[in-house]
């Protein structure tokens, strides 16, 4: 991934691809090199700040809710009382934002190995970081991988890994030994998503082998949920679903009288992207 803030543009370029994506910037907020990646914060002209790893966006204020709302809900309304919630990363709190809509979750920790990502999201991701005082919220600063490793057979619900690409500190979280991590910590019910990057450049090289490890993990079933992504590689991001029992049902009639707001998931919206496109099944 190369960065070009030539003419105040930020592109990504994915050469693997042949690809780019660019953001017209206004000035940059903030740049560092924490403990673990490189982390810069730009004012965009039209989508709200942007947050950028190691070269590749993160998030940016206009089209995070896509990503959002599609790592969390899908998951939560396909657990039958999910209770118990773990997010590994997601130090930007967006996604625990959207756990914690969720009324019947008791208890929802964050796993991010970066404090500063979140400190930063606290400065310029405010809205991101509203329901981080929740009682039922949690953060905690380490590896999601040894997290997971010493957690407590049977004592959570849903996992979500809300991760970076699969280079650096998060390439571990993309094995099958942290699957089975993360199959040993789920109940009977549990369900685990995970970020799947994209359907068109990543199914052979990312969403088939994912697939694979967490069946090898153990789990019974998974299913990849592709939905819309502007500013990540080719624009169209995935979640992968995988499951102690099937993952391709949930409870519809929960999510369609949904009690707090969203902006792009509903439950016509999980049951169309369970309709898998054609090359998912080559
Ligand atoms: N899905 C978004 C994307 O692909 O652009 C990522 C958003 S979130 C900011 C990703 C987070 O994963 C970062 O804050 C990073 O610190 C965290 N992370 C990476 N590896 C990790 C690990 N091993 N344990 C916990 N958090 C990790």
């Amino acid at each position: 991934m190369i960065k070009d803030t030539d003419n105040n543009w930020f592109t990504e370029i994915h050469s693997q691809a042949g690809s780019a994506f660019s953001l017209q910037v206004r000035e940059k907020l903030h740049d560092e090199q924490s403990a673990y990646q490189h982390i810069e914060i730009y004012a965009t002209t039209h989508f709200g700040n942007l947050m950028v790893i190691d070269g590749c966006y993160m998030l940016t204020g206009l089209d995070n809710f896509l990503y959002h709302e599609m790592m969390c809900h899908p998951a939560l309304f396909t657990h039958p009382d999910p209770k118990r919630v773990v997010i590994i990363g997601g130090g930007d709190c967006g996604t625990l934002r959207e756990v914690l809509k969720h009324p019947g979750v008791e208890h929802a920790l964050q796993v991010d190995i970066d404090e500063r990502v979140t400190r930063l999201a606290e400065t310029y991701f405010p809205e991101l970081c509203e329901s981080n005082d929740d009682p039922r919220a949690e953060l905690y600063f380490g590896d999601g991988i040894e997290w997971m490793k010493q957690a407590p057979a049977g004592s959570v619900d849903v996992i979500i890994v809300d991760s970076t690409d699969p280079v650096g500190p998060a390439e571990g979280l993309f094995t099958e030994t942290f699957f089975r991590s993360c199959h040993s910590a789920l109940g009977a019910d549990g369900v685990i998503v995970q970020q799947s990057e994209s359907p068109l450049f990543h199914y052979d090289s990312i969403i088939k082998p994912m697939h694979k490890a967490m069946r090898d993990a153990g789990f019974s079933d998974c299913v990849t949920l592709p939905f819309p992504q502007p500013c990540y590689p080719s624009g169209w991001w995935s979640a992968t679903l995988a499951g102690k029992r099937p993952v391709q049902e949930f409870r519809t009639a929960a999510a369609q009288s949904k009690t707090f707001t969203t902006r792009y998931y509903n439950a016509g919206i999980h049951a169309g992207a369970l309709a898998a496109p054609e090359f998912f099944n080559s």
